[in-house]
């Protein structure tokens, strides 16, 4: 019989690793970083919970760090079996596992250099040379088609329409003698409806176990449109006169974000102001999105809208250290994009510690935060935030711009589900408690089904339900 063991994201945002055994192999679905709360990245230091030399094979769903920043830790723990992905994930896991590594390796020698951290001396979860030693084992298969990560598993991906690459999984496990193949759908990280950039989330198909995620399953996000709300938060912000901080992630949101805001500048809804992608990732980003042109719905007339408005007078790409620290010297009303996206590392870092004690400082929160990140403590209204070992004063606006979102919201899960038939069993996850009740109590209501809420380590056995 199938089993299922949930060996991260559960009754949390990230970690997402989930084992599959039965049809006699282990496949591991997502191999991802804990982020966010010290207790939850310290499990990054942990084994997995099974031994990795017993794996089959990985399966991720997309490239997100939080679904994909484990693999160095995996193979450097011993596992030696294909990884697999689409093929626009398996380009993004080049770059954001070696920018993962670099992360670790400037806030483990800032730390050193410092003397701040308890561990002395700081080390680096994982180096470059343990990313390239994992991206050995990577390999690409094609969205739509069947492929077999090990004899007894097939699986499929679906469009997911949360990032480029990302795809859910149908998952058949055939046992010996077994009177039909178990049916499990694992969602992945589930997309917006309408949104710029990528497609609409395929539906997914019927099955006999369902794996949902839960980020925003106690909620909706506002019906604003990402323009019109981007619109207000620019104007506010430069009447106060000051800078703009945007704290985004690279791949994705900074070419969204860019894109948005040459086209309020170009159509006179805000004024012109400088724009800096203060990120080496970006640039290299937008190229991948090229490269995959059918993966999302960025035309490549838009596409070179992009590109055209990365080299605009009004844009400048801070790709060196030193023009980094050069925008430090930049007075009045201007707009630096950086990562991470929750405040945890990179750049953005820098420019808070100079920029939050000051009042005419606006930032702006583009996606979701996580409990215990530096984002999570500004949305909350911290007075102080801790940088490189310093307590900043908070006297910058923070704003949230929920459009950015790249999750769904309760009732977008509600419309991805809607043709769904009910599973014999529904197990949320990636979502923090609040959250995965509240999704559990939607589906309840709306639906009539009955949801598991899995905690970390546990398993459960996967029996083909009676027909009924
Ligand atoms: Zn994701």
């Amino acid at each position: 019989m199938a089993r299922l063991t949930f060996l991260g994201a559960a009754g949390v945002v990230s970690g997402s690793r989930h084992l599959l055994q039965g049809g006699g192999g282990r496949v591991l679905v997502d191999c991802g970083l804990f982020q966010g709360e010290k207790r939850l990245q310290q499990r990054n230091w942990e084994p997995l919970g099974v031994p990795p030399q017993s794996l089959n094979a990985v399966v991720l769903t997309h490239a997100h760090i939080d679904h994909s920043g484990w693999l160095p830790r995996l193979v450097r723990d011993g596992f030696r079996g294909p990884i697999l992905a689409t093929p626009a994930t398996v380009d993004l896991l080049d770059l954001l596992l070696y920018d993962s590594a670099k992360c670790q390796a400037e806030d483990a020698a800032y730390a050193n250099r410092k003397g701040y951290s308890a561990l002395r001396p700081a080390l680096p979860l994982y180096e470059e040379r343990h990313v390239a030693a994992a991206l050995e084992w990577v390999r690409a298969v094609e969205r739509g088609a069947w492929f077999e990560p090990v004899g007894g598993i097939r699986c499929r991906y679906y469009d997911a329409g949360h990032m480029l690459g990302s795809g859910f999984l149908e998952v058949e496990v055939t046992e010996r003698g077994g009177r039909r193949p178990l049916r499990i759908v694992f969602s992945g990280d589930v997309g917006r409806y309408d949104a710029p950039l990528y497609y609409d989330p395929a539906p997914p198909p019927a099955c006999d176990y369902l794996v949902c995620e839960s980020t925003y399953g106690d909620r909706d996000h506002s019906p604003d449109r990402p323009l019109d709300d981007l619109e207000k938060v620019v104007k506010e912000a430069v009447a106060r006169g000051g800078m703009m901080l945007v704290a985004a992630f690279a791949v994705g949101r900074a070419q969204q974000l860019v894109y948005l805001l040459r086209t309020l500048m170009a159509t006179g809804r805000i004024p012109e102001l400088p724009i800096w992608v203060d990120s080496p990732m970006a640039v290299e980003a937008t190229a991948i999105f090229r490269r995959h042109a059918a993966e999302h719905d960025l035309s490549e007339a838009r596409m070179a809208g992009v590109a055209e408005a990365a080299v605009s007078p009004f844009v400048h790409l801070a790709g060196t250290a030193a023009e980094s620290k050069a925008i430090n010297h930049h007075t009045g009303p201007g707009i630096v994009i950086a990562s991470s996206g929750m405040m945890n590392g990179g750049r953005i870092l820098h420019h808070l510690a100079r920029r939050l004690p000051d009042e005419k400082t606006t930032v702006i929160v583009a996606g979701f935060q996580a409990k215990g990140t530096r984002g999570r403590r500004l949305l909350d209204r911290a007075e102080t935030i801790r940088i490189h070992g310093r307590d900043i004063p908070v006297r910058a606006v923070v704003r949230q711009i929920d459009a950015f979102s790249g999750h769904a919201d309760r009732a977008e899960l509600g419309r991805w589900l809607a043709g769904m038939p009910r599973p014999e069993k529904v197990f949320l996850v990636h979502g923090e408690p609040p959250a995965a009740r509240g999704m559990a109590e939607f589906l309840a209501s709306t639906r009539g089904w009955h949801c598991d809420l899995p905690t970390i380590g546990q398993s459960f056995d996967l029996p083909i339900p009676d027909p009924s």
